[in-house]
């Protein structure tokens, strides 16, 4: 297991820009982290880094403190599962998933427990004595997690979009135990999606990535209740946070939407213009606020959602349960929970 740092890491392909902008941060030791970011925004290349795949084009890696800038990825004792099966077709499953600890001198009988009780956590106990080829596409990518996750030894186990071609239903399950796989071996893991649901639900930290930088590395909760920047905002949620842009007006309020909005608490140094955010969740339909108009409400299940217009700009807000629309619709925002942005960071109020 290993502490991962990167030391003013960068990336320019040749002849491009960078690929993966300046970085200096450390990923702590059996950290279960997600990669998240939209296609074409990083996430392979910086992957591919970690692996050894990829010579940065500037800049450090370090494995607990130790530079493997220049290592290749067989000397890096790093695992990785890809986004489809790479298995051994004439092997059993037994076979395949004991393969990768025989390889380093585990001795038989140990290789075999292990083997099984990887089974066990992916559902493959009843085919360990099928052959590979046997199998469907599903079954031999879990074959793939299994050979990844098999070893307790390594520095990190690094997934690329695994579930890509597994089964929208088994999702959720394989999601799942590798999260309990993770509690009983805490290997550092690294594993890349574009998908925020399997991001959320996989890692403990997750690393926001858009074009080419790491703009936030937080909880779960951390991204849900103060993203660091507005990308984080938008991209993470569904629906994601509302923006807004506005003016500032003394040190503890904003012009927006029509009205004036005050702060939860004073910023003491903004520029002019600022973006508010604030998520659909902690603003609602009320009697007293901004003026709206509403557009439309879904309803999804456990909340609806009011899609607004709010000064000529969509916004969305949640409908309390057993509401109609009111015949005159009003915006209220929850002081608390409402964050500002200046050029797309999160602004510092004074506590
Ligand atoms: P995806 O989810 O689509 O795989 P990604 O987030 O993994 O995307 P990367 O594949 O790391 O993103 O690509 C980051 C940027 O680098 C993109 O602009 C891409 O076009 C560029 N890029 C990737 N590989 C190369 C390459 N071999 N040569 C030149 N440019 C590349």
């Amino acid at each position: 297991m290993a502490r991962i740092g990167f030391d003013h890491l960068a990336h320019a392909y040749p002849g491009g820009g960078y690929a993966l902008k300046p970085m200096d941060m450390v990923w702590e030791d059996g950290g279960a982290y997600a990669l998240l970011g939209p296609s074409g925004c990083g996430k392979t290349t910086l992957l591919n880094i970690i692996s050894g795949l990829l010579r940065p084009s500037e800049g450090r890696v370090l494995f607990d403190g130790t530079d493997v800038t220049a290592l290749p990825t067989e000397r890096r004792n790093v695992a990785q599962v890809f986004q489809f099966p790479v298995v051994y077709d004439t092997m059993t499953v037994r076979e395949n998933l004991a393969f990768p600890l025989r390889n380093r001198g585990v001795p038989a009988a140990a290789a075999r427990a292990r083997a099984e009780h990887v089974a066990g956590l992916l559902g493959l106990t009843r085919d360990l004595d099928r052959r590979a080829r046997n199998l469907g596409a599903d079954e031999k990518q879990k074959i793939s997690l299994g050979r990844g996750l098999v070893r307790d030894d390594v520095a990190a186990i690094l997934f690329d979009e695994p579930l890509t071609v597994i089964d929208p239903h088994l999702k959720w399950e394989l999601r799942s135990r590798l999260k309990e796989l993770h509690r009983q071996v805490p290997v550092t893991m690294i594993y890349v999606t574009h998908d925020q649901t399997e991001a959320l639900t996989f890692a403990d930290r997750v690393a926001v990535m858009s074009a080419g930088e790491v703009v936030q590395v937080g909880t779960p909760e951390a991204l849900f209740e103060r993203p660091a920047h507005t990308f984080v905002g938008h991209f993470i949620g569904s629906p994601g946070m509302n923006l807004l842009p506005c003016t500032v007006e003394g040190r503890e309020a904003v012009l927006a939407g029509g009205g004036r909005i005050a702060l939860p608490h004073a910023y003491p140094a903004l520029p002019g213009k600022v973006e508010l955010g604030i998520r659909p969740d902690f603003a609602t339909l009320a009697r007293d606020g901004l003026p709206v108009t509403v557009q439309r409400v879904d309803d999804l299940g456990r909340r609806r959602i009011a899609r607004l217009l709010l000064d000529g700009r969509p916004f969305a807000a949640t409908l309390p349960e057993g509401m109609p629309v009111p015949a005159e619709p009003r915006l209220a925002l929850d002081p608390a929970r409402l964050h500002i942005y200046a050029d797309g960071r999160l602004a510092r109020g004074e506590a």
